[in-house]
């Protein structure tokens, strides 16, 4: 294999998991923990406002500042009421979002079939979770034991897909170049962005979310054809 890393996008790559769905049972979920403080539809469109703000970052910034800096505001509540009740949430409530989800036994073979031949291996998830929404997603992938050389989240973050900043940022937290790289998603816009400086993609068939006129990857295929580009 020619690639000295391999970056590996989670939501419905990884993890199988429609991301609509699924955002929707988490906004009710995180809603309710703060509900004595906030009302829920008030507290979605804040939650909503600030992560368009977030998308946008244009890396002076980490995503979680720029989220915080737009999501506080909006808000009539003081940050050290919420600030515990999010950590209690993503603690306690969040990990059970995905209880029924079943890991994926190609995922895992991409991933260690990566490391196994000397790569080192990115969880490249769009940066807008905190880490620990990040970690409890790939415990549901069945992934939570993988050692992982570096993984996004938006404490570390400061750009978002499709933004090509956020691409650059990991090569730089990697050291390597992007001709280096192969980009693995499912996401024809957010993931084929990587192609945009230069690292090689590859669109896993099953999840695919399209978008008109996005780039087009170096790759399509299934997961059998991902690890026979990874031998
Ligand atoms: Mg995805």
């Amino acid at each position: 294999m020619k690639y000295k890393a391999v970056l590996f996008d989670l939501d419905g790559n990884l993890l199988p998991l429609d991301l609509e769905s699924f955002i929707q049972d988490y906004f009710r979920a995180l809603s309710a923990s703060v509900a004595a403080h906030v009302e829920p539809k008030r507290f979605v469109s804040a939650l909503l406002q600030a992560t368009q703000v977030m998308l946008e970052n244009d890396g002076s910034k980490t995503n979680s500042q720029v989220f915080m800096d737009s999501f506080l505001p909006l808000l009539d509540c003081k940050p050290e009421t919420l600030m515990p009740l999010f950590e209690r949430f993503y603690q306690e409530k969040f990990p059970d979002l995905g209880k029924d989800i079943k890991p994926l036994p190609q995922a895992r073979q991409a991933v260690e079939l990566a490391a196994g031949q000397g790569a080192k291996i990115v969880l490249a998830t769009n940066p807008v979770f905190p880490r620990a929404a990040v970690d409890a997603r790939l415990e549901w992938a069945g992934l939570g034991d993988i050692e992982f050389d570096w993984i996004t989240s938006y404490e570390n973050s400061c750009y978002c897909k499709p933004n090509p900043g956020y691409y650059m940022e990991i090569l730089e937290n990697i050291n390597l170049k992007p001709q280096q790289c192969l980009m693995v998603g499912n996401d024809t816009r957010e993931d084929t962005a990587a192609g945009a400086v230069g690292m090689d993609t590859f669109l896993v068939e099953g999840h695919i979310v399209e978008h008109a006129g996005a780039p087009a990857p170096t790759w399509r295929g299934s997961w059998e054809q991902l690890l026979e580009l990874l031998q």
